[in-house]
Formats: C-alpha cells, sequence, structure tokens
C-alpha cells in the first residue's frame, strides 16, 4: 500500500492516463519513431519533464548497434596486444550466425524493447512507474534488474535439457573469441524475448533505461568474450564487481562443473550471492567448448543451426 506523497503520485497518474487528452500535452518520440504529441501523465518522466534526455527510438537503437561494435574493435585490438592464446576463431561460422540473427530479430522483434517500455510507461505499468521513480533510479534499477534475469535465464539454459540444445551452440565453440559473443542459436534468442519483455514490463522500465541495458549489456557481451590478459590489477579491481574476460572464460570451460559457474553477464554480484562464482585470473590456462566438439562441426553454420535437433543434444 503507497501512502502519502507517493499514493498522490500515483493517483494522479492513474488519472491522467484514463483521460484521453489530459494534462500538458508534450513533444516526444514515438515508439516506433517519429514524433507526435502524447498526454503527459507526470513530469517526471524523461518525456515529460522539460529539460530532461530526450533520446528519440533511432538516435538509441543507433547507440544499441554502434556501442558493441565499438567495443569489438576495442576486444580485437586488445587481443593484439594481450593475446590469450593462440587461437583459429571460427570467424565465417560465428559472423554468419549472428547476420542470421540480426535478420530474424528485425524481421520478428524490431525495437520491441522499446515499444514495451514505452506502453508501461505511458500506460504507469510496472514497479518502476507505480513508485514514480526518477530517471536515474529508473536506469540504475532496469541495468541491475535485468542483468539478474539475464542471469536466471542463463542458468535456466543450463539446467533446462531443452533449453540446453540451443544454448549449447553458443559453447560449442573451442576457440573462445570475441565473435564467440556474436554466436547464439535463433531459437534461443527467441526463446528469450518473451522473458525479457516480460521483465520490461513488470519491472516498468522506461525506454531510456532499456536502451541503457541494452548498450551496457552488449559492450560486457563483447568484450568479456574476448581472448586477452587484463593485468592483474586491473583484472582484480574490475572482478570485484563485473564480469571480466577470465571470468567468463572459465564457464566456456570443457568441464561440466566449471561450465556451470560463472553465469553473469554485467555483474558478478549475482554469481556471488547464488555462489556460483568461481574465481579465476587470466593465468590460468583451460581448454574451453564442449568435449568432442570441436572439430568441422562446431564451424559449420548447418551443423550449428540443427544442433538442438540432434539425439547427442544432451548434457556433456
Ligand atoms: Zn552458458
Ligand atoms: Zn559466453
Amino acid at each position: 500500500m503507497l501512502r502519502g506523497v507517493g499514493a498522490e503520485r500515483v493517483r494522479a497518474r492513474r488519472t491522467a492516463s484514463r483521460r484521453p487528452v489530459d494534462l500538458a500535452s508534450h513533444v516526444g518520440a514515438h515508439p516506433r519513431g517519429g514524433v507526435e504529441r502524447q498526454p503527459c501523465a507526470r513530469g517526471r518522466h524523461p518525456k515529460c519533464d522539460p529539460g530532461s534526455i530526450r533520446l528519440s527510438e533511432s538516435a538509441a537503437q543507433l547507440i544499441r548497434v554502434l556501442a558493441p561494435l565499438g567495443a569489438f574493435a576495442l576486444g580485437l585490438a586488445l587481443e593484439r596486444i594481450a593475446p590469450h592464446a593462440t587461437l583459429r576463431p571460427a570467424w565465417r561460422a560465428n559472423l554468419g550466425l549472428w547476420l542470421l540473427d540480426a535478420m530474424l530479430m528485425a524481421a520478428v522483434c524490431g525495437a520491441c524493447g522499446w515499444t514495451v517500455a514505452a506502453w508501461a510507461q505511458t500506460s504507469g505499468v510496472g514497479l518502476l512507474n507505480e513508485l514514480d521513480a526518477s530517471l536515474g533510479v529508473g536506469v540504475a534499477a532496469t541495468v541491475v534488474g535485468l542483468d539478474l534475469v539475464s542471469y536466471a535465464w542463463h542458468r535456466a539454459n543450463h539446467e533446462v535439457a531443452f533449453l540446453w540444445r540451443f544454448h549449447r551452440v553458443h559453447h560449442a565453440d573451442a576457440d573462445y573469441h570475441v565473435s564467440t559473443a556474436l554466436r547464439f542459436h535463433p531459437g534461443e534468442l527467441l526463446l528469450a524475448l518473451p522473458v525479457r519483455l516480460g521483465a520490461i514490463a513488470l519491472l516498468g522500465a522506461s525506454p531510456i533505461a532499456v536502451a541503457a541495458f541494452e548498450v551496457i549489456f552488449g559492450i560486457a557481451n563483447v568484450l568479456e568474450h574476448g581472448n586477452f590478459d587484463l593485468p592483474r590489477p586491473v583484472e582484480k579491481t574490475l572482478g570485484a564487481v563485473l564480469v571480466t574476460p577470465a571470468l567468463h572464460r572459465r564457464h566456456h570451460s570443457t568441464e561440466r562443473s566449471e561450465r556451470d559457474s560463472n553465469f553473469g553477464t554485467i555483474l558478478c554480484l549475482w554469481d556471488r550471492l547464488a555462489r556460483t562464482l568461481r574465481p579465476t585470473t587470466s593465468a590460468s590456462v583451460f581448454p574451453t567448448g564442449l568435449p568432442g566438439r570441436s572439430g568441422a562441426g562446431a564451424r559449420s553454420l548447418t551443423s550449428m543451426l540443427l544442433a538442438p535437433l540432434r539425439s547427442s543434444a544432451g548434457r556433456t
């Protein structure tokens, strides 16, 4: 039960959201691009608050694509400066799968995370909208909240046999490299979609907060798959809070007990709390991939797409 000022705010927004045209209208970005006038329910939302951040969907999508590309370039540079192991990256297979995923997700989803967040915001749906959270609190809570959902979903991908059939394609890359970050079966991405969208709606994340999460998540995903060693002091400092390449490399170990650890993507907090963290450093060298899956089958696009159908798709 909300009391006092908080309750007043919620009541005011609910009343406003029921009116077809209400309060001061504002000019803001339409969820599918373009610009339109919308009823402004509360003054503290970024779309309603004069002078606050206004980020159009197209700009957000551009940043969402460019930021991981920048991280990819940085990862490649670091792999040349301080390589961890000598590899033979599966460039063609990994890039081919990424291209397929990009086209499929553009067709199925487009910017659906932004659209769901915009709907939740204008409808007053979700925890953060109920609490009338400020922009800063909303962004921080969204990044942390969706990272927690990602941890849980990733762990489910390892524990549920059906989900593992798809996720194992990511793990089958024996040459752990920034391009491994692009290697996900389209079925895994499609299955994850309702989970991510449901979490956005339940959380009441704003479009800007979702965009911020996707940018940070994309950068973290690319860099933690890097085949590079960090200087020990840097690794120790970053590893206290964030998932480092060494931590995620351990998750790609051929040993199942090690693979079932270090599930985080941005923060290693969830692994610490759930006791699935297996601390490691760049000094540790071990084989990555899946046992018996380092041959041509792990480097063929067709083989990767058909992997969930294989009778040997059980956990190894
Ligand atoms: Zn995994
Ligand atoms: Zn990975």
